[in-house]
């Protein structure tokens, strides 16, 4: 089979260029490994040179991260720096040189960990046509879709309030049994968390009620019981080579347990 690859200046004019059978190019990963295993399912690939795909700015909202920043790139800039721990979860360094911000939120499961960051931290997903998305809404569409990816926003967390754990056969590098990104703000007691969860779902997922359980709470063990006893509510884990549904509802709320006390994962 033939590829044919098409290469625009601006991200508007690829995205213009997007049709059945095609591909985006972020960092190619994914869309290279499937031309090499044969994929079926496309035989063109669109890519763009815009230069804002690669752009780390703040602005008034947060930081503005372009879809083709990669993950290296992440663990490079000082003002990504409360995401330089998740970046550094993907993959081995072949990977993260060439793996995207925006690739990241089409990653199936057991992959997407930065998109898990992303959720946990309310991240806004902005599209080349000029729509925002709460990332959530994102997710919840984005089976089918193929609208292109500009840049996400992400609101900067106040220092201690973000972490995340990445549960892995081999460490450092094998991809996810699951991870877990919570966003605790508010010091001794807790206002307004957002725990996500990947490999737990189709996409990354959040626990809503173990989230609506934290609030006011101490993060010590009586302070969490409640959400360790409701963080599965919602979830839905796959089977795969890596695990069971069943082993990664059973080890969820230990992980859990551990990244709320700030214990070794
Ligand atoms: C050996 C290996 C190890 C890996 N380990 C991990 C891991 O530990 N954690 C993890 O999360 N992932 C992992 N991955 C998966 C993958 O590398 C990452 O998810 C990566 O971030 C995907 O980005 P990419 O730019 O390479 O995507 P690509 O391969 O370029 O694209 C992936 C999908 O996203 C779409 N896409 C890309 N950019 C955009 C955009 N701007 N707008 C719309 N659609 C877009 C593409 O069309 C395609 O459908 C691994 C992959 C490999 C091969």
């Amino acid at each position: 089979m033939s590829i044919t690859v098409e290469t625009y200046p601006t991200l508007r004019e690829a995205a213009s260029a997007m049709r059945d059978g095609t591909r985006f190019l972020g960092g190619g990963t994914m869309v290279v490994r499937g031309l090499n295993f044969g994929a079926q399912t496309y035989d063109r690939v669109v890519r763009s040179t815009d230069a804002a795909l690669r752009d780390i700015r703040s602005d008034g909202t947060g930081l503005h991260i372009g879809a083709g920043v990669t993950m290296a790139q992440i663990m490079q800039t000082a003002s990504t720096d409360f995401l330089a721990p998740v970046a550094r979860a993907v993959g081995g360094p072949a990977v993260r040189n060439m793996a995207t911000v925006g690739g990241n939120l089409f990653a199936r499961a057991p992959y997407g960990d930065f998109g898990t960051a992303l959720l946990a931290l309310d991240a806004t997903v902005q599209m080349a046509d000029g729509q925002s998305l709460a990332i959530e809404t994102f997710y919840a569409h984005r089976a089918g879709s193929r609208g292109l990816v500009a840049a996400v926003t992400v609101p900067r967390p106040a220092s201690g309030a973000f972490r995340f754990a990445k549960i892995t056969r081999t460490r450092p590098k094998g991809a996810s049994l699951l991870c877990i990104a919570a966003h605790l703000p508010g010091g001794t007691r807790i206002s307004g968390a957002r725990l996500a969860f990947g490999a737990m779902g189709p996409t990354p997922l959040r626990a809503k009620e173990a989230e609506a359980a934290l609030d006011g709470a101490a993060l010590d063990p009586a302070g969490i019981q409640r959400a360790l006893d409701t963080c599965l509510n919602g979830l839905d884990p796959q089977d795969d080579a890596l695990a069971s549904a069943w082993y990664r509802r059973a080890v969820a709320p230990v992980h859990l347990r551990r990244l709320l006390l700030g214990e070794e994962t």
